[in-house]
């Protein structure tokens, strides 16, 4: 897939049949850890910025603690200065898969 599919700044998907505009900037960091800095993360809603921020935490230490079960506090601020405080929680979904063999085994 061609990289100018996705927007230069957010990084969403561009729709070709649709004109694209950029969601929200939000910075949004972990609660907890006074050094962190925060990270702009592009959301329709201060929710959905803390999701993505969990989604990104999760890939980025390569443990998935979140989708594994723990809950991290994030700190979400809107450009206009807004903070809200999020509890975010996941969990990892199993996908099955079936194969069809022409032979019974
Ligand atoms: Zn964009």
């Amino acid at each position: 897939m061609s990289k100018n599919l996705f927007c230069d700044i957010c990084g969403k998907f561009k729709y070709l049949t649709i004109p694209h505009k950029c969601p929200p900037k939000w910075q949004v960091c972990e609660y907890d850890e006074e050094d962190v800095e925060f990270v702009d993360v592009y959301a329709d809603t201060a929710e959905e910025a803390a999701k993505e921020f969990a989604a990104d935490y999760d890939r980025r230490n390569g443990d998935f603690d979140i989708a594994n079960g723990d809950d991290v506090k994030i700190k979400v601020q809107s450009v206009g200065g807004d903070r809200s405080y999020w509890l975010v929680s996941g969990e990892s979904i199993p996908e099955y898969y079936a194969k069809e063999e022409h032979e019974p085994f």
